[in-house]
Protein backbone atom coordinates (compact mmCIF):
# COMPACT_ATOMS: atom_id res chain seq x y z
CA UNK A 1 0.00 0.00 0.00
CA UNK A 2 1.22 3.26 -0.75
CA UNK A 3 2.09 5.48 1.71
CA UNK A 4 0.09 8.48 2.28
CA UNK A 5 0.37 11.22 4.70
CA UNK A 6 -0.99 14.66 5.70
CA UNK A 7 -1.02 18.12 6.74
CA UNK A 8 -3.77 19.49 8.11
CA UNK A 9 -3.30 22.88 10.05
CA UNK A 10 -6.02 24.64 11.17
CA UNK A 11 -6.13 28.66 9.84
CA UNK A 12 -6.40 30.00 13.15
CA UNK A 13 -2.79 31.95 13.25
CA UNK A 14 -0.16 31.93 11.07
CA UNK A 15 1.68 29.07 9.95
CA UNK A 16 4.59 29.05 12.05
CA UNK A 17 8.01 26.60 12.46
CA UNK A 18 6.41 24.34 14.59
CA UNK A 19 3.29 23.62 11.91
CA UNK A 20 5.99 23.96 9.15
CA UNK A 21 8.15 20.81 10.60
CA UNK A 22 5.79 18.78 11.24
CA UNK A 23 4.35 19.40 7.46
CA UNK A 24 7.82 18.49 6.59
CA UNK A 25 7.61 15.19 8.26
CA UNK A 26 5.06 14.56 6.85
CA UNK A 27 6.24 15.59 3.31
CA UNK A 28 9.91 13.84 3.53
CA UNK A 29 8.36 10.66 4.44
CA UNK A 30 6.10 10.31 1.68
CA UNK A 31 8.47 11.62 -1.18
CA UNK A 32 11.26 9.08 0.97
CA UNK A 33 8.37 6.46 -0.07
CA UNK A 34 7.38 7.57 -3.29
CA UNK A 35 3.98 8.02 -1.66
CA UNK A 36 1.65 11.15 -1.64
CA UNK A 37 1.23 14.51 1.07
CA UNK A 38 -1.83 15.65 0.98
CA UNK A 39 -2.64 19.27 2.46
CA UNK A 40 -5.98 19.73 4.21
CA UNK A 41 -7.10 22.91 6.25
CA UNK A 42 -9.00 22.18 9.53
CA UNK A 43 -11.13 25.43 8.80
CA UNK A 44 -13.86 24.07 10.82
CA UNK A 45 -13.88 26.13 13.43
CA UNK A 46 -15.74 29.51 11.55
CA UNK A 47 -15.19 31.95 14.34
CA UNK A 48 -11.14 31.37 14.44
CA UNK A 49 -10.40 30.30 11.22
CA UNK A 50 -9.47 33.27 8.79
CA UNK A 51 -8.94 33.53 4.97
CA UNK A 52 -5.64 35.35 5.50
CA UNK A 53 -4.59 32.32 8.13
CA UNK A 54 -5.28 30.11 4.93
CA UNK A 55 -3.56 32.46 2.41
CA UNK A 56 -0.40 32.61 4.78
CA UNK A 57 -0.55 29.06 5.13
CA UNK A 58 -0.59 28.46 1.53
CA UNK A 59 1.94 31.10 0.56
CA UNK A 60 4.02 29.78 3.47
CA UNK A 61 4.01 26.14 1.92
CA UNK A 62 4.96 27.07 -1.45
CA UNK A 63 7.75 29.23 -0.11
CA UNK A 64 8.78 25.88 1.70
CA UNK A 65 8.05 23.56 -1.88
CA UNK A 66 6.19 21.16 0.15
CA UNK A 67 4.19 20.55 -2.69
CA UNK A 68 1.27 18.54 -2.39
CA UNK A 69 -0.29 16.02 -4.48
CA UNK A 70 -3.51 16.57 -3.32
CA UNK A 71 -5.64 19.01 -2.13
CA UNK A 72 -5.91 21.47 -0.19
CA UNK A 73 -8.82 20.07 0.81
CA UNK A 74 -11.20 22.28 3.08
CA UNK A 75 -12.97 21.02 5.62
CA UNK A 76 -15.94 23.46 5.47
CA UNK A 77 -16.82 22.25 1.80
CA UNK A 78 -16.80 18.23 3.53
CA UNK A 79 -19.86 19.37 5.66
CA UNK A 80 -22.30 17.22 3.31
CA UNK A 81 -20.04 14.22 4.33
CA UNK A 82 -19.22 14.94 7.90
CA UNK A 83 -23.34 14.65 8.25
CA UNK A 84 -23.64 11.27 6.18
CA UNK A 85 -21.66 9.82 8.42
CA UNK A 86 -23.25 11.02 11.33
CA UNK A 87 -25.94 9.24 10.09
CA UNK A 88 -24.73 6.51 9.55
CA UNK A 89 -23.22 5.64 13.11
CA UNK A 90 -26.72 6.84 14.30
CA UNK A 91 -28.52 4.52 12.24
CA UNK A 92 -25.88 1.72 13.82
CA UNK A 93 -26.81 2.55 17.02
CA UNK A 94 -22.98 3.84 16.98
CA UNK A 95 -23.95 7.28 17.99
CA UNK A 96 -27.20 8.42 19.64
CA UNK A 97 -28.60 12.15 20.52
CA UNK A 98 -28.13 13.47 23.93
CA UNK A 99 -30.52 16.17 25.16
CA UNK A 100 -29.04 17.37 27.91
CA UNK A 101 -29.20 21.01 28.26
CA UNK A 102 -26.18 23.25 29.12
CA UNK A 103 -27.86 23.39 32.67
CA UNK A 104 -27.96 19.77 33.29
CA UNK A 105 -24.42 19.46 32.64
CA UNK A 106 -23.04 22.35 34.22
CA UNK A 107 -25.23 20.72 37.36
CA UNK A 108 -23.62 16.83 36.69
CA UNK A 109 -19.90 18.65 36.43
CA UNK A 110 -20.32 20.49 40.35
CA UNK A 111 -21.81 17.74 41.69
CA UNK A 112 -18.50 15.28 39.96
CA UNK A 113 -16.40 17.99 41.06
CA UNK A 114 -17.55 18.04 44.79
CA UNK A 115 -17.33 14.55 44.79
CA UNK A 116 -13.66 14.83 44.04
CA UNK A 117 -14.08 13.02 40.53
CA UNK A 118 -12.80 14.14 37.42
CA UNK A 119 -16.00 15.85 35.27
CA UNK A 120 -16.92 13.92 32.60
CA UNK A 121 -20.31 12.60 30.06
CA UNK A 122 -22.02 10.20 32.28
CA UNK A 123 -23.56 8.36 29.42
CA UNK A 124 -27.34 9.31 30.19
CA UNK A 125 -28.97 9.36 26.86
CA UNK A 126 -26.68 6.36 25.64
CA UNK A 127 -29.26 4.26 25.92
CA UNK A 128 -32.46 6.62 25.50
CA UNK A 129 -34.66 6.49 22.65
CA UNK A 130 -37.29 9.49 23.11
CA UNK A 131 -36.32 13.00 22.66
CA UNK A 132 -36.65 15.98 24.35
CA UNK A 133 -39.44 18.56 22.43
CA UNK A 134 -37.32 22.11 22.43
CA UNK A 135 -34.22 21.09 22.98
CA UNK A 136 -31.47 20.75 20.08
CA UNK A 137 -29.60 17.36 20.52
CA UNK A 138 -25.93 16.83 19.98
CA UNK A 139 -24.62 13.74 18.53
CA UNK A 140 -21.88 11.63 20.58
CA UNK A 141 -20.19 9.16 19.86
CA UNK A 142 -20.34 5.60 22.15
CA UNK A 143 -17.36 5.20 23.16
CA UNK A 144 -16.17 1.15 24.37
CA UNK A 145 -17.31 1.19 28.11
CA UNK A 146 -14.66 -1.36 29.08
CA UNK A 147 -10.77 -2.35 27.87
CA UNK A 148 -7.88 -0.49 26.33
CA UNK A 149 -7.17 1.46 23.18
CA UNK A 150 -3.52 1.15 22.18
CA UNK A 151 -1.70 3.33 20.33
CA UNK A 152 1.50 2.21 18.88
CA UNK A 153 3.07 5.10 18.08
CA UNK A 154 5.90 5.43 16.13
CA UNK A 155 7.87 7.52 18.31
CA UNK A 156 5.99 6.94 21.30
CA UNK A 157 6.37 3.62 21.43
CA UNK A 158 3.05 1.81 22.95
CA UNK A 159 0.70 4.05 24.43
CA UNK A 160 -1.96 2.54 26.58
CA UNK A 161 -5.24 4.70 27.27
CA UNK A 162 -8.57 3.25 29.36
CA UNK A 163 -11.71 3.64 28.05
CA UNK A 164 -13.37 4.12 31.10
CA UNK A 165 -11.02 7.13 30.94
CA UNK A 166 -12.62 8.72 27.53
CA UNK A 167 -16.26 9.75 27.60
CA UNK A 168 -18.82 9.65 24.94
CA UNK A 169 -17.38 12.24 22.44
CA UNK A 170 -19.88 14.87 21.15
CA UNK A 171 -19.01 14.46 16.84
CA UNK A 172 -22.40 16.97 16.42
CA UNK A 173 -23.00 20.02 17.63
CA UNK A 174 -26.62 21.22 18.75
CA UNK A 175 -26.54 23.33 15.67
CA UNK A 176 -25.50 20.49 13.58
CA UNK A 177 -22.18 21.49 12.95
CA UNK A 178 -19.42 18.37 13.49
CA UNK A 179 -16.84 18.67 15.58
CA UNK A 180 -12.97 18.62 15.19
CA UNK A 181 -11.71 15.19 16.34
CA UNK A 182 -14.59 13.53 14.12
CA UNK A 183 -14.03 15.86 10.61
CA UNK A 184 -10.51 14.67 11.14
CA UNK A 185 -11.42 11.04 11.88
CA UNK A 186 -13.74 11.25 8.57
CA UNK A 187 -11.03 13.44 6.55
CA UNK A 188 -8.39 10.12 7.80
CA UNK A 189 -10.47 7.74 6.47
CA UNK A 190 -12.13 8.92 3.63
CA UNK A 191 -8.11 10.10 2.59
CA UNK A 192 -6.64 6.97 3.08
CA UNK A 193 -4.20 8.20 5.16
CA UNK A 194 -1.67 5.16 5.79
CA UNK A 195 0.37 7.91 8.44
CA UNK A 196 -0.36 10.55 10.72
CA UNK A 197 2.17 12.78 11.51
CA UNK A 198 1.09 15.52 14.03
CA UNK A 199 2.55 17.09 16.98
CA UNK A 200 2.54 15.38 20.43
CA UNK A 201 -0.02 17.63 21.71
CA UNK A 202 -2.70 15.63 19.76
CA UNK A 203 -1.52 12.52 21.44
CA UNK A 204 -4.45 12.34 23.52
CA UNK A 205 -7.01 13.10 20.76
CA UNK A 206 -5.45 9.50 19.58
CA UNK A 207 -7.24 6.85 21.24
CA UNK A 208 -10.48 8.40 20.45
CA UNK A 209 -9.92 9.16 16.93
CA UNK A 210 -8.76 5.30 17.13
CA UNK A 211 -12.55 4.09 18.44
CA UNK A 212 -14.24 6.27 15.87
CA UNK A 213 -12.40 4.71 13.50
CA UNK A 214 -13.02 1.17 14.27
CA UNK A 215 -16.51 2.35 14.71
CA UNK A 216 -16.48 2.78 11.01
CA UNK A 217 -14.87 -0.58 10.22
CA UNK A 218 -11.72 1.68 9.46
CA UNK A 219 -7.85 0.66 9.79
CA UNK A 220 -6.29 3.14 11.76
CA UNK A 221 -3.35 4.96 10.76
CA UNK A 222 0.13 4.61 11.55
CA UNK A 223 0.51 7.61 14.19
CA UNK A 224 3.83 9.27 14.65
CA UNK A 225 3.38 11.82 17.25
CA UNK A 226 6.49 14.57 16.79
CA UNK A 227 8.20 16.16 20.11
CA UNK A 228 7.44 19.69 20.96
CA UNK A 229 9.59 22.76 19.82
CA UNK A 230 10.52 24.75 22.68
CA UNK A 231 11.99 28.26 23.13
CA UNK A 232 15.85 28.28 24.44
CA UNK A 233 14.87 29.28 27.72
CA UNK A 234 12.76 25.33 27.45
CA UNK A 235 9.87 27.36 27.93
CA UNK A 236 6.95 26.67 24.52
CA UNK A 237 7.80 28.45 21.62
CA UNK A 238 6.06 31.64 21.56
CA UNK A 239 6.78 35.04 19.17
CA UNK A 240 9.74 35.70 21.49
CA UNK A 241 11.41 33.18 20.12
CA UNK A 242 10.72 33.13 16.45
CA UNK A 243 7.59 31.11 16.62
CA UNK A 244 6.92 33.54 13.72
CA UNK A 245 4.82 32.89 10.10
CA UNK A 246 7.26 30.90 7.92
CA UNK A 247 7.04 34.09 5.49
CA UNK A 248 8.86 36.29 8.12
CA UNK A 249 12.00 33.95 7.05
CA UNK A 250 11.58 35.08 3.66
CA UNK A 251 11.34 38.37 3.96
CA UNK A 252 14.98 38.20 6.93
CA UNK A 253 16.73 36.64 3.90
CA UNK A 254 16.53 32.87 5.17
CA UNK A 255 16.13 30.22 2.03
CA UNK A 256 13.54 27.62 2.72
CA UNK A 257 16.35 24.70 2.19
CA UNK A 258 18.57 25.84 5.09
CA UNK A 259 14.98 26.45 7.37
CA UNK A 260 13.63 22.96 6.56
CA UNK A 261 17.70 21.71 7.28
CA UNK A 262 17.21 23.56 10.52
CA UNK A 263 14.08 22.56 11.31
CA UNK A 264 14.61 18.71 10.15
CA UNK A 265 17.04 18.22 13.15
CA UNK A 266 14.65 19.51 15.64
CA UNK A 267 13.90 15.86 16.64
CA UNK A 268 15.92 13.83 14.18
CA UNK A 269 19.03 12.90 13.71
CA UNK A 270 20.86 11.03 11.05
CA UNK A 271 24.58 10.38 12.60
CA UNK A 272 26.24 13.54 13.08
CA UNK A 273 25.37 15.06 9.78
CA UNK A 274 23.95 18.96 10.04
CA UNK A 275 24.12 19.96 6.71
CA UNK A 276 21.41 18.43 4.45
CA UNK A 277 19.92 19.36 1.11
CA UNK A 278 16.31 18.29 0.32
CA UNK A 279 17.84 15.36 -1.37
CA UNK A 280 19.59 14.08 1.14
CA UNK A 281 16.85 14.76 3.51
CA UNK A 282 14.61 12.14 1.40
CA UNK A 283 17.17 9.86 0.93
CA UNK A 284 18.14 9.82 4.59
CA UNK A 285 14.58 10.58 6.38
CA UNK A 286 13.30 7.85 8.72
CA UNK A 287 10.23 8.38 11.42
CA UNK A 288 12.63 5.98 13.65
CA UNK A 289 14.90 8.16 14.05
CA UNK A 290 12.63 11.02 15.60
CA UNK A 291 13.56 11.62 18.98
CA UNK A 292 10.72 11.57 21.61
CA UNK A 293 12.07 14.58 23.70
CA UNK A 294 11.54 18.20 22.87
CA UNK A 295 13.73 20.47 20.65
CA UNK A 296 15.25 23.71 21.36
CA UNK A 297 14.59 26.46 19.11
CA UNK A 298 18.27 27.63 18.18
CA UNK A 299 18.39 31.33 16.19
CA UNK A 300 22.20 31.25 16.03
CA UNK A 301 22.06 27.70 14.50
CA UNK A 302 19.58 28.66 11.88
CA UNK A 303 22.01 31.68 10.77
CA UNK A 304 24.96 29.28 10.57
CA UNK A 305 22.76 27.03 8.37
CA UNK A 306 21.50 29.60 6.20
CA UNK A 307 25.23 31.03 5.32
CA UNK A 308 26.36 27.21 4.97
CA UNK A 309 23.79 26.99 2.27
CA UNK A 310 24.04 30.14 0.71
CA UNK A 311 28.09 29.17 0.24
CA UNK A 312 27.30 25.66 -1.43
CA UNK A 313 24.34 26.67 -3.81
CA UNK A 314 24.41 26.99 -7.45
CA UNK A 315 24.84 30.84 -7.66
CA UNK A 316 21.60 30.70 -9.89
CA UNK A 317 19.79 29.15 -7.26
CA UNK A 318 20.48 32.34 -5.18
CA UNK A 319 19.95 34.96 -8.43
CA UNK A 320 16.00 34.77 -8.05
CA UNK A 321 15.43 35.08 -3.94
CA UNK A 322 18.64 38.04 -4.25
CA UNK A 323 16.72 40.20 -6.34
CA UNK A 324 13.64 39.76 -4.78
CA UNK A 325 15.18 41.14 -1.74
CA UNK A 326 16.97 43.87 -3.76
CA UNK A 327 13.86 45.00 -5.09
CA UNK A 328 12.49 45.47 -1.72
CA UNK A 329 15.44 48.12 -1.31
CA UNK A 330 14.55 49.65 -4.47
CA UNK A 331 17.31 48.18 -6.66
CA UNK A 332 14.67 47.52 -10.09
CA UNK A 333 15.98 45.60 -13.15
CA UNK A 334 19.46 43.92 -12.00
CA UNK A 335 20.84 42.22 -14.65
CA UNK A 336 20.95 38.40 -13.78
CA UNK A 337 25.01 37.87 -15.03
CA UNK A 338 25.25 40.54 -12.33
CA UNK A 339 23.84 38.94 -9.57
CA UNK A 340 25.45 35.93 -10.52
CA UNK A 341 28.80 37.85 -10.16
CA UNK A 342 27.84 39.57 -6.78
CA UNK A 343 26.44 36.07 -5.45
CA UNK A 344 29.90 34.78 -5.62
CA UNK A 345 31.81 37.74 -3.92
CA UNK A 346 29.26 37.97 -1.86
CA UNK A 347 28.06 34.37 -0.87
CA UNK A 348 30.74 34.23 2.38
CA UNK A 349 30.33 37.00 4.05
CA UNK A 350 26.61 37.31 4.46
CA UNK A 351 24.06 34.88 6.47
CA UNK A 352 20.97 36.12 5.20
CA UNK A 353 20.22 37.32 1.57
CA UNK A 354 19.18 40.53 3.59
CA UNK A 355 22.87 41.25 4.65
CA UNK A 356 23.82 40.36 0.81
CA UNK A 357 21.30 42.95 -0.67
CA UNK A 358 22.41 45.52 1.93
CA UNK A 359 25.52 45.24 1.31
CA UNK A 360 25.45 45.12 -2.59
CA UNK A 361 23.43 47.55 -2.93
CA UNK A 362 26.27 50.25 -4.09
CA UNK A 363 26.65 47.75 -6.95
CA UNK A 364 23.66 49.34 -8.29
CA UNK A 365 24.06 53.09 -7.58
CA UNK A 366 27.17 55.47 -6.88
CA UNK A 367 26.64 56.63 -2.88
CA UNK A 368 25.63 59.76 -2.54
CA UNK A 369 27.83 60.38 -0.13
CA UNK A 370 30.84 59.39 1.98
CA UNK A 371 31.28 58.04 5.51
CA UNK A 372 33.47 61.31 6.89
CA UNK A 373 35.06 59.31 9.71
CA UNK A 374 36.64 56.98 7.32
CA UNK A 375 37.40 59.71 4.52
CA UNK A 376 39.58 61.75 7.52
CA UNK A 377 40.90 58.17 8.16
CA UNK A 378 42.14 57.25 5.08
CA UNK A 379 42.34 60.38 2.94
CA UNK A 380 45.05 62.39 2.53
CA UNK A 381 46.78 65.05 -0.42
CA UNK A 382 48.61 62.29 -1.37
CA UNK A 383 45.77 59.56 -1.44
CA UNK A 384 44.34 62.12 -3.55
CA UNK A 385 46.64 62.19 -5.87
CA UNK A 386 47.12 58.41 -5.84
CA UNK A 387 43.87 58.25 -6.72
CA UNK A 388 43.36 60.86 -9.38
CA UNK A 389 46.71 58.63 -11.19
CA UNK A 390 44.62 55.21 -10.45
CA UNK A 391 41.89 56.13 -12.10
CA UNK A 392 43.41 57.64 -15.62
CA UNK A 393 44.92 54.36 -15.24
CA UNK A 394 42.03 52.45 -14.75
CA UNK A 395 40.78 53.77 -17.69
CA UNK A 396 43.44 53.39 -19.59
CA UNK A 397 43.82 49.09 -18.68
CA UNK A 398 43.80 46.46 -20.90
CA UNK A 399 41.82 43.34 -19.42
CA UNK A 400 39.01 45.00 -17.00
CA UNK A 401 39.39 41.73 -14.81
CA UNK A 402 40.06 41.14 -10.80
CA UNK A 403 43.57 40.10 -11.82
CA UNK A 404 44.76 43.16 -14.00
CA UNK A 405 43.08 45.32 -11.20
CA UNK A 406 44.77 43.77 -8.52
CA UNK A 407 48.55 44.22 -9.99
CA UNK A 408 47.32 47.75 -11.30
CA UNK A 409 46.40 48.57 -7.50
CA UNK A 410 49.73 47.14 -5.68
CA UNK A 411 51.56 48.60 -8.52
CA UNK A 412 50.16 51.89 -7.42
CA UNK A 413 50.56 51.29 -3.60
CA UNK A 414 54.32 49.72 -4.33
CA UNK A 415 55.20 52.86 -6.00
CA UNK A 416 53.69 55.32 -3.56
CA UNK A 417 55.83 53.15 -0.70
CA UNK A 418 52.14 52.81 0.70
CA UNK A 419 50.68 49.11 1.66
CA UNK A 420 48.06 47.70 0.16
CA UNK A 421 45.64 48.69 2.51
CA UNK A 422 46.26 51.94 2.56
CA UNK A 423 45.29 52.45 -1.20
CA UNK A 424 42.51 49.70 -1.22
CA UNK A 425 40.18 52.01 1.58
CA UNK A 426 40.41 54.80 0.31
CA UNK A 427 39.50 53.34 -3.37
CA UNK A 428 36.31 51.01 -1.86
CA UNK A 429 35.20 54.52 0.49
CA UNK A 430 35.23 56.11 -2.95
CA UNK A 431 33.38 53.30 -4.78
CA UNK A 432 30.87 52.30 -2.16
CA UNK A 433 30.79 54.97 0.41
CA UNK A 434 31.91 53.14 3.21
CA UNK A 435 34.89 50.90 3.71
CA UNK A 436 32.89 47.75 3.74
CA UNK A 437 32.85 45.63 0.52
CA UNK A 438 34.39 42.36 -1.18
CA UNK A 439 37.82 42.63 -1.99
CA UNK A 440 38.34 45.93 -4.17
CA UNK A 441 39.70 43.74 -7.49
CA UNK A 442 36.56 41.69 -7.58
CA UNK A 443 34.45 44.73 -6.72
CA UNK A 444 36.06 46.86 -9.29
CA UNK A 445 35.34 43.89 -11.84
CA UNK A 446 31.90 43.84 -10.87
CA UNK A 447 31.24 47.03 -11.25
CA UNK A 448 32.94 47.79 -14.47
CA UNK A 449 35.46 50.61 -16.00
CA UNK A 450 33.04 52.97 -16.42
CA UNK A 451 31.33 52.95 -13.50
CA UNK A 452 34.54 52.51 -11.30
CA UNK A 453 36.74 55.63 -12.97
CA UNK A 454 33.24 57.72 -12.60
CA UNK A 455 33.07 56.89 -9.03
CA UNK A 456 36.41 57.09 -8.44
CA UNK A 457 36.89 61.22 -10.28
CA UNK A 458 33.81 62.16 -8.46
CA UNK A 459 35.50 61.07 -5.04
CA UNK A 460 38.75 62.65 -5.61
CA UNK A 461 36.68 65.99 -6.77
CA UNK A 462 34.68 65.96 -4.01
CA UNK A 463 37.98 65.33 -1.40
CA UNK A 464 39.78 67.41 -3.41
CA UNK A 465 37.80 70.69 -1.75
CA UNK A 466 38.04 68.89 1.83
CA UNK A 467 41.69 68.62 1.61
CA UNK A 468 42.65 71.98 3.56
CA UNK A 469 41.04 70.82 6.85
CA UNK A 470 41.96 67.14 6.14
CA UNK A 471 45.74 66.12 8.06
N1 LIG B 1 -5.65 20.82 12.81
C1 LIG B 1 -4.75 20.36 13.80
C2 LIG B 1 -3.77 21.46 14.17
O1 LIG B 1 -3.61 22.41 13.44
C3 LIG B 1 -3.96 19.15 13.38
C4 LIG B 1 -4.77 17.93 13.43
C5 LIG B 1 -4.07 16.68 13.04
O2 LIG B 1 -2.95 16.74 12.50
O3 LIG B 1 -4.66 15.63 13.23
O4 LIG B 1 -3.16 21.39 15.21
Amino acid sequence: MSVRTRFAPSPTGFLHIGGLRTALFCWLYARRHGGQFILRIEDTDLERSTPEAIRQILDGMEWAGLDADEGPFRQTERFARYREVIELLLAQGKAYRCYCTKEELDRLRAEQMARGEKPRYDGRWRDRVDSRPGVQPVVRFKNPLHGEVVVEDAVHGRVVFQNSELDDLIISRSDGTPTYNFCVVVDDMDMRITHVIRGDDHLNNTPRQQNLLEALGCKPPIYAHLPMILGADGAKLSKRHGAVSVLQYRDEGYLPEALLNYLVRLGWSHGDQEFFTIDDMVRSFDISDVNKSASAFNPEKLAWLNQQHLMRAPPERLAEPLRWQLERLGVVGADEAKLLRIIMVQRERCKTLVEMAAQSLFFFSAPTSYDEKQVRKHVSTAVVDILRDLAGALERLGEWAAPALHSLISGAADRSGLSLGKVAQPVRLALCGGTVSPPIDATLAILGREESVDRLRRAVNEWALMIPPLP
